[in-house]
């Protein structure tokens, strides 16, 4: 048995562990916002004891619970992954700093440098995934990059990242959203902060929004707490108590996707109706070599790029098991045309996140709309 499946036995048996007689076995859904609380308070103890919802609370608990053993360090939960993002940036970040962010990631975070780092003396410089490691990195405070890219799948080598991060005295911070905790393990590979949008894969059911981030240093863990304590950035318990829900069926959900992403690659790839594929589990892509190093499995993100916008958008519309939606890694097979958010892809890229469907019905009807092109 590996670690990793030691891991999820336990994240499964977690709640259910210390329970006494006749308590529930699911976790509760716990709405209240304020709880018993007589006598003296240590208020720096004020995070150990549920009191007020604004600063724990059972469900939550139960869900960071889940999330420190999938990544194997001490996590915060956020009501989404900008949410995630922004606590990084306004908690370890000070005027005068310098971010070096991916040009080709996910796009709000350019946007909030732009916006409100950059007026508070927070400088920020951008670069491509695939060269993040050739940059001299000493005037930087913090590294922030996606590996897998999104929607490209470009991947950066984070061993060597973190190693000249650190020489650098700059943290490095890992967005692992497209892969999870299961698929990456950005810690291990020596990043300082690993979090993610749960809003995609970790919730899988494209009915919450969350997020977290998870460290394994106390000094950039401390300074994120308190400033989730501070501004408020609350995950509701009602989203925590789904998130908690989808952190069980993980692994189920992942194995079925990356199965069949893999399955669909190739066959894709040999459409004559499909220009290229993006897919980092395919030999001959860019990002193959990397990615076999240091992810444990290749994701169930593949970009499709097909021969331009009227033809991408009747593939989408005609598929009945593709959901046109701009999120990803649901249960539900979806996709979208990414140049119409302004990525830097052809007109005819589409994003396809690939979900649970039994294959032989998701196959034919992708190779039926593709047929029809
Ligand atoms: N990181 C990545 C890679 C994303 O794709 C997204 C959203 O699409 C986010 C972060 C932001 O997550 P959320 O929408 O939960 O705030």
């Amino acid at each position: 048995m590996t670690d990793q499946n030691k891991t999820l036995a336990d994240m499964l048996h977690l709640y259910s562990r210390n329970l006494v007689q006749n308590d529930p076995v699911s976790l509760p859904l716990t709405t209240s916002s304020v709880y018993h609380l007589r006598g003296d308070v240590d208020p720096e103890q004020s995070h150990v004891k549920d009191h007020y919802g604004r600063f724990g609370g059972p469900v939550w608990r139960a869900v960071e619970a889940k999330l420190s053993l999938l990544e194997g360090a001490p996590s915060l939960l956020f009501p989404s992954g900008m949410a995630a993002i922004a606590a990084v940036f306004y908690a370890l970040l000070k005027t005068g700093d310098k971010v070096l962010l991916p040009s080709d990631g996910y796009y709000t975070n350019r946007a909030l440098a732009e916006s409100y780092l950059a007026p508070m003396g927070i400088k920020f410089e951008v670069c491509e995934t695939v060269n993040m490691c050739e940059v001299e990195l000493s005037s930087f405070a913090l590294i922030l990059v996606e590996t897998p890219s999104n929607p490209n799948l470009d991947v950066c080598d984070l061993r060597r990242l973190s190693q000249k991060a650190r020489q650098a005295g700059a943290k490095l911070v890992v967005d692992n959203t497209t892969m999870s905790g299961l698929l990456q393990r950005p810690l291990d590979l020596g990043a300082d902060i690993v979090l993610a949008s749960d809003t995609k894969v970790a919730g899988g059911h494209a009915d919450l929004l969350a997020g977290h981030v998870a460290t394994r240093d106390a000094k950039l863990y401390e300074p994120m707490r308190e400033w989730r304590k501070f501004s408020g950035s609350i995950c509701g318990n009602f989203d925590a108590w789904l998130l908690h829900r989808g952190l069980e069926t993980l692994e189920l959900r992942l194995n079925r996707m990356c199965e069949n992403a893999a399955r669909l690659a190739p066959l894709l790839a040999a459409h004559p109706a499909v220009q290229f594929i993006r897919y980092p589990g395919h030999k001959d892509d860019p990002s193959y070599g990397i990615a076999k190093g240091q992810m444990e499995g290749f994701g169930f993100l593949i970009g499709l790029c097909l021969a331009g916008e009227a033809q991408a958008e009747s593939f989408l519309q005609s598929c009945p098991y593709i959901a046109e939606t701009t999120s990803f890694g649901s249960i539900h097979t979806s996709g979208e045309r990414r140049a119409r958010w302004g990525d830097d892809v052809a007109a005819g890229f589409i994003r396809l996140s690939i979900g649970c469907e039994p294959f032989a019905p998701l196959w034919d009807a992708t190779e039926s709309s593709l047929d029809d092109l």
